[in-house]
């Protein structure tokens, strides 16, 4: 199902990664956009977009990329962001909505929005949806269906603009939301954030013991290793841009949670079975809550079809646009 007419006219594509490839995919399905322009650091991976066939016309420069678009994404790396947008900004097309899908929002309206010039509509955001996989081959069509879009417009922002990405996003099948920038990574520090750094932890430290040999680490990663492994493969470049930009968020969320880690460590020391016993209740209820609106399925991981198994069971069907 496509849509009536296309929300933007040139979608330019500044990085063509997991989620680059993925919003290629999904705008052109939704026929959301007339054309893409893309383009990558690399020669290997332009050469792999150009195969995929992901973009009507696939450039060296980001400079060229930018050229008469309506409609610019920046699909790369948080620490990359500033500096990119210092090049491309004498370039833009007036009037252009310049967004990103950076998992850091306060870095990104500092770094981004102090070179782009006042006659473009800047509109951050940021697509909670993803995979541990990199590259154009990782991504596909159907990612943002179901999931949230958070956009962190700056004070001032225009209400048009930000409802055309809106559109936009809806229109990939994802759910809008909008917050403040300050807010989203205080969220995100600790729905995302966190969790990857204590994956990140514990797959290390499993990595590190003696007495259990690595080999038994991973015969026996059901017992709950395994989900943490997952995590800790996502992309080293993108994790650490992270934790470089959202430092303050996360080492509050880190100041919390090292207290309440400190309080069951006590509890297991003491054989306090009523407070572990009291915390595993609360967190199995969020756990359910989260399967209850629809953001996970019941299914433990190794039963989740895979995105290409085209008969996979969706959250809510494909195309589903407020704006339609
Ligand atoms: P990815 O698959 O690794 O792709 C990154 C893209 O950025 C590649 O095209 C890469 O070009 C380019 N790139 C890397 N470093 C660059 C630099 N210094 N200057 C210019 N381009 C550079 O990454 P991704 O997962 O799509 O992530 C992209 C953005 O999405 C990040 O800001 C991340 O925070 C955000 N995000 C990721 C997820 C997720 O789950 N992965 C979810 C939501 C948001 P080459 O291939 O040529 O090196």
């Amino acid at each position: 199902m496509s849509h009536d007419a296309p929300l933007f006219n040139r979608l330019a594509l500044i990085g063509v990664g997991l989620i680059g490839s993925s919003i290629a995919r999904a705008a052109r399905a939704q026929g959301v956009v007339r054309e893409i322009v893309a383009t990558a650091r690399s020669a290997e991976t332009r050469r792999r977009v150009a195969e995929l066939g992901l973009a009507d016309q696939v450039v060296e420069t980001n400079a060229a990329a930018v050229e008469g678009a309506d409609l610019v994404i920046l699909c790369i790396p948080v620490g990359a962001c500033g500096a990119v947008a210092a090049e491309i900004a004498p370039h833009l097309a007036p009037g252009a909505v310049i967004s990103d899908v950076g998992s850091v929002k306060g870095a990104i309206v500092r770094d981004v929005g102090a070179h782009l010039p006042p006659n473009v509509h800047f509109v951050p955001a940021h697509p909670v949806a993803g995979t541990e996989h990199s590259g154009p081959d990782a991504g596909f069509a159907t990612l943002f269906i179901g999931r949230w879009c958070i956009l962190t417009p700056p004070d001032g922002a225009d209400p048009g603009a930000v409802e055309r990405l809106a559109g936009f996003w809806r229109a990939l099948g994802a759910n809008v939301e909008q917050m403040p920038a300050a807010h989203h990574d205080l969220v995100l520090a600790i729905t995302s954030h966190l969790p990857h750094l204590i994956a990140y932890t514990i797959v290390g430290t499993a990595d590190e013991l003696g007495e259990v040999t690595r080999s038994e680490v991973l015969k026996f990663s059901a017992g709950g290793f395994r989900d943490f492994t997952r995590i800790a493969a996502s992309d080293p470049t993108m994790w650490r841009d992270v934790f470089l930009a959202n430092k303050d968020a996360v080492l509050e969320m880190l100041g919390s949670f090292n207290e309440d880690l400190a309080q069951l460590t006590r509890a297991i020391r003491r054989g306090d079975g009523d407070t572990l016993f009291e915390q595993f209740t609360r967190t199995r209820a969020i756990r359910r809550g989260i399967v209850e609106i629809g953001q996970d399925s019941p299914a433990p991981d190794f039963g989740r079809p895979h995105p290409d198994f085209t008969g996979s069971p969706l959250p809510r069907p494909y195309a589903a646009s407020d704006e339609s």
